[in-house]
């Protein structure tokens, strides 16, 4: 068996940014594991640029702002673990396994989960029709296109508006395919409003909202398929149907944290993240064991996925050096009125950091919202947002100060 002081999970932005966090406030013994050949998780494919605008202040793409992060690790003494999958985990335990090492039985005093997430596929969401050829998730497609040197095809339909379907609906046009449309069964598009402007509006790629695939038509590969609008029940009306010819289809249906091995260490699961529910230093229900980045609810930025593993660092460090003094009564943070979710869902520690960020996002779109901080009936804090949307996580720092004598439960709702 190996000792180690911090095993990380996942070497996506998350994992390094919490490996970098726990050697640098003291962990000696840290250990990264990736099942990839390469750091970065999904960013070595993301070659557009958008990403470091908080942390940098510059726009760079996600490689180059992958690599700022694999070039401070190389700095360290953290061992890194390339093609090291890890298939089970328990309290301080996990196993894993790699090419070189065959079995790794690692002891680890604490572990940080940032296994990131996945997308959603089309078994999913049930379309009825053919299962041809030329079906793809808009990653696989991104990952064809930008890391294989394949395109996937030359006229395509995209379901769905989440931020990967709209930068691949760009990528497809510069390539020199034709995107047809993308589709939204919501009345309202699911990813970034700059993704919208950069990727559809400026390329005239209409987006139709309240709309579906209710077929695919085509037995090898995808020759066509029949769009439907939907009432507000999301049931498709037949008059609306119309038949859409293109050999490509790509599913940019949403992303699905991966969690199998937090379940299998018995973390508590959050049913609206779809991640472990954690506190103020990113610990879950477990003691000892970590979650930060897209495994613990799904980001948008990427600037916001390292800030979540620098604090799961210094909690992991924390926690192995017994720094961490646990409240007396621990406070419950709920989403109020339109308030979809927040994380994190519980405050534990004390004296853990100066500042306690919420992220959260909310159901609906509003305008002219205060959002509050409420303990029972108390207003603690609040700010005025001109619009909140469901796709653009909000976040909230507060000094930790603030929270020092309130009672077991904080709620935090958006008020007219
Ligand atoms: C297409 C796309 C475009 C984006 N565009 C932008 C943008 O313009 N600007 C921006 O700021 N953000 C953008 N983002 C968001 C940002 O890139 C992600 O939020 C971020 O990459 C999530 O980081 P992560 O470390 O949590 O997960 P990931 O990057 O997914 O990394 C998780 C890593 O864990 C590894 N792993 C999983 N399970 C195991 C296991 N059992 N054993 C070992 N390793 C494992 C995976 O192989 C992976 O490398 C984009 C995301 C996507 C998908």
């Amino acid at each position: 068996m190996i000792d180690v002081d911090v095993a990380v999970i996942g070497g996506g932005p998350a994992g390094l940014a919490a490996a970098l966090s726990a050697y640098r406030n003291g962990a000696k013994n840290v250990w990264l594991l990736e099942r990839n050949p390469e750091l970065g998780g999904i960013l070595p494919q993301c070659i557009h640029d958008g990403f470091g605008n908080f942390i940098f202040k510059e726009m760079l793409t996600g490689p180059e702002y992958a690599q700022r992060y694999i070039d401070e690790v190389k700095k360290t003494g953290i061992t890194v673990k390339l093609n090291t999958m890890v298939l089970e985990m328990g309290p301080e335990r996990l196993i894993a396994v790699n090419p070189k090492d065959g079995l790794l039985d690692i002891k680890a005093k604490a572990i940080i989960l940032a296994m990131g997430c996945r997308e959603r596929t089309r078994p999913q969401i049930l379309i009825p029709g053919y299962r041809p050829a030329g079906i793809y998730t808009a990653g696989v497609a991104q990952r064809y296109i930008n890391m294989e040197g394949v395109m996937p095809g030359k006229k395509v339909v995209i379901l769905g508006s989440g931020d990967v379907g709209l930068i691949m609906a760009r990528r497809f046009t510069l390539e020199g395919a034709k995107v047809e449309g993308v589709y939204e069964i919501m009345s309202n598009p699911g990813g970034l409003t700059r993704n919208i402007v950069q990727c559809l509006n400026d390329y005239d790629i209409p987006l139709h909202l309240s709309h579906t695939i209710v077929n695919i038509k085509g037995k090898k590969r995808v020759e066509e398929v029949t769009v439907a609008q939907v009432d507000s029940q999301m049931t498709p009306i037949k008059s609306t149907k119309r038949d859409i010819s293109c050999d490509t289809l790509l599913l940019s249906v949403g992303l699905i944290p991966e969690n199998e091995l937090s379940k299998m260490a018995d973390v508590a699961m959050d049913p609206i993240t779809g991640g472990p529910v954690v506190d103020e230093a990113m610990e879950t229900s477990v003691s000892g064991i970590f979650a930060c980045g897209n495994v613990a609810h799904v980001h948008d930025l990427v600037d916001d996925v390292s800030k979540a593993g620098e604090t799961a660092g210094k909690g992991a460090a924390e926690h192995i050096s017994d720094k961490i003094k646990k409240r007396k009564v621990p406070v419950i943070v709920k989403g109020g009125r339109n308030i979809r979710y927040v994380v994190p869902q519980i405050i534990r520690n004390e004296d853990f950091d100066k500042r306690i960020t919420f992220y959260l996002r909310v159901n609906d779109v509003e305008e002219d919202v205060k959002l509050v901080l409420l303990s029972g009936e108390k207003l603690l804090y609040k700010r005025k947002e001109n619009v909140v949307k469901p796709p653009e996580m909000v976040r909230l720092t507060l000094l930790s100060k603030f929270l020092e004598n309130v009672g077991n439960e904080l709620t935090i709702e958006a008020q007219k």
